[in-house]
């Protein structure tokens, strides 16, 4: 595969995530970096180079306020049950979002009464809802009965998921596929939860190394295993239709935990099962 980053099994993701919002023009600078890097290394979609991003994260070390800390303690809490949108939330802003959708339209360029484009509005806002359906459901709402004990030692695979998601930094998909493997300490998750594990955390506002650990750490926390590998391979549409425009680049990213981390022999027997 072209254009793989060579960093699995990495740590930095929850960093890169974490990375603020720079003003618009260290933004350009960090654009124009960041397009020299890819061209070189083959790209990655985080919207920093690797010197903005030290930057920035330095930067939010040293003025995260107290009351920010507090906050991460608590979403490490709620991890199963953070709900931040309902279906009632989607049908009361549903006519805003259209309308940002207009506008958009007519910041194209674009007449949003031409015939073509009448229904457009509606028809994006709709989409981008169900695009970003994950905010409306929990992690909880799919473990009940799912977890059941059974004295299997073995490990568990599910390989190929589906992934459809989109990249918090260009607003466009980036699709793939996830693998998982876990090595259960008696206890098991329905085999199809973990699709939806990967449904829930993929379709929000992401970036795919987050998205990577994010299913990780689900399955840690629902199973309580004795560790846990979850590759994901995509291809982002922001990648491929600008910048670097590589059809067939592939990003792949890794989180191992446990023994998928600390022993090699068991993580280099689950990236054998996910190969063919
Ligand atoms: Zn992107």
């Amino acid at each position: 595969m072209e254009g793989v980053p060579t960093s699995p099994r990495t740590e930095r993701p929850q960093l890169r995530a974490s990375v603020p919002l720079l003003p618009s023009k260290q933004m350009d600078k960090a654009n124009t970096a960041r397009t020299a890097v890819e061209k070189k290394r083959g790209a990655q979609c985080n919207g920093y180079s690797a010197k903005e991003q030290s930057r920035a994260e330095r930067n939010e070390l040293e003025k995260k306020p107290r009351g920010q800390e507090e906050k991460t303690a608590q979403q490490v809490d709620s991890w199963k049950t953070e709900r931040t949108r309902s279906v009632e939330d989607n049908e009361l802003n549903l006519p805003s979002l259209a309308g940002a959708y207009s506008t958009i339209l007519r910041s194209l360029g674009e007449d949003p009464e031409r015939q073509g484009l009448l229904k457009t509005p509606w028809r994006a806002a709709t989409a981008m809802q169900f695009f970003t359906k994950g905010y409306q459901e929990t992690i909880a709402d799919i473990l009940n009965d799912a977890i059941f004990d059974e004295d299997h030692d073995e490990m568990v695979i599910v390989k190929d998921i589906d992934m459809f998601s989109m990249c918090e930094h260009h607003l466009v998909p980036f699709v793939g596929k996830v693998h998982i493997g876990y090595l259960p300490n008696k206890q098991l998750l329905g085999l199809s939860k973990l699709a939806r594990i990967v449904e829930i955390y993929s379709r929000r506002l992401q970036v795919q190394e987050r998205l990577t650990k994010q299913i990780a750490v689900a399955v840690t926390e629902a199973l309580r295993p004795a560790g846990v590998g979850v590759v994901v391979e995509a291809t982002h549409m922001c990648m491929v239709m600008r910048g670097v425009q590589k059809m067939n680049s592939k990003t792949v990213t890794s989180t191992m935990l446990g023994v998928f981390r600390e022993d090699p022999k068991t993580r280099e027997e689950f990236l054998a099962l996910i190969k063919n």
